[in-house]
């Protein structure tokens, strides 16, 4: 049986005052899910020290240390307080330039240290429109899979890039095909019981007024939450529509 997560992404978004934002959402916890946010890197730390709910990182390198200025490791996320990092987040792979190979080797590093993964695959809304949607989404976790994938450490975020800030959502049969093609990837490549161990999250626009539907939709186990993450009175109905 896979707990639904909600997942929030701040993104570029939030200062130290901010934060008071985790007491209101520790304030909406449900026993029946599990909650977490992902902030910038520099509000790990307290963000960490205040929630009760764990925090996580945006991005991590592969590497534990080195000369790639900038960036910062796994470990020293997780020194930070972080529990778990989103990687392959599209914003990355198109701004950064991040391969599946970069996104699996990240994932790779954060289970080396302990660490929960959301792993991010989508398709372009040209991708969608040529019918190719499932062929890419599909490639994209074949190619970025980790190691050791079997087990709740992992979570795949199903997020079209055409949904993502946009306020567009997947249709929950659009959802409900990608995740079912997903989860069909993932029983060929583990074997059925641990293909069946990962949670796939939808991301992509979800609100207080689309989340229910959303995330009791076939093989929904929960959302990745960017924008209607950064204040409590946006995100406590989210999850109170997962519960
Ligand atoms: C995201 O950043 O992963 C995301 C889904 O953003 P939004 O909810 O704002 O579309």
């Amino acid at each position: 049986m896979r707990r639904k997560l909600v997942a929030g992404n701040w993104k570029m978004n939030g200062s130290l005052a901010s934060l008071a934002e985790l007491d209101g959402i520790g304030a909406a916890l449900d026993p029946r899910i599990d909650v977490a946010i992902a902030v910038p890197a520099t509000l790990i730390a307290p963000a960490a020290a205040r929630a009760a709910f764990p925090i996580g990182a945006e991005d991590v390198h592969s590497a534990d240390s080195g000369a790639h200025t900038g960036c910062i490791s796994a470990a020293m996320a997780k020194e930070a307080g972080a529990a778990f990092s989103i990687v392959g987040h599209s914003e990355r792979r198109q701004g950064q330039c991040e391969s599946d190979a970069d996104v699996k080797a990240k994932a790779e590093a954060l289970r080396r240290h302990g660490m929960n993964a959301i792993l991010c695959v989508g398709e372009t809304l040209d991708e969608r429109e040529a019918g190719r949607a499932v062929a890419v989404v599909t490639a994209q976790v074949r190619a970025s899979l980790p190691e050791g994938a079997a087990g709740d450490w992992l979570a795949i975020a199903y997020e079209p890039i055409w949904a993502i800030g946009t306020g567009r959502t997947a249709t929950v049969e659009d959802v409900e095909a990608m995740h079912g093609a997903i989860r069909a990837t993932l029983v060929e490549l583990l074997g059925a019981e641990p293909g069946a161990a990962v949670r796939l999250l939808y991301g992509g626009s979800v609100t207080a007024d689309n989340a229910a539907a959303l995330l009791h939709a076939r093989d929904v186990d929960g959302a990745l939450v960017g924008g209607a993450s950064l204040t409590a009175a946006k995100f406590a109905p989210i999850i109170a529509a997962g519960a």
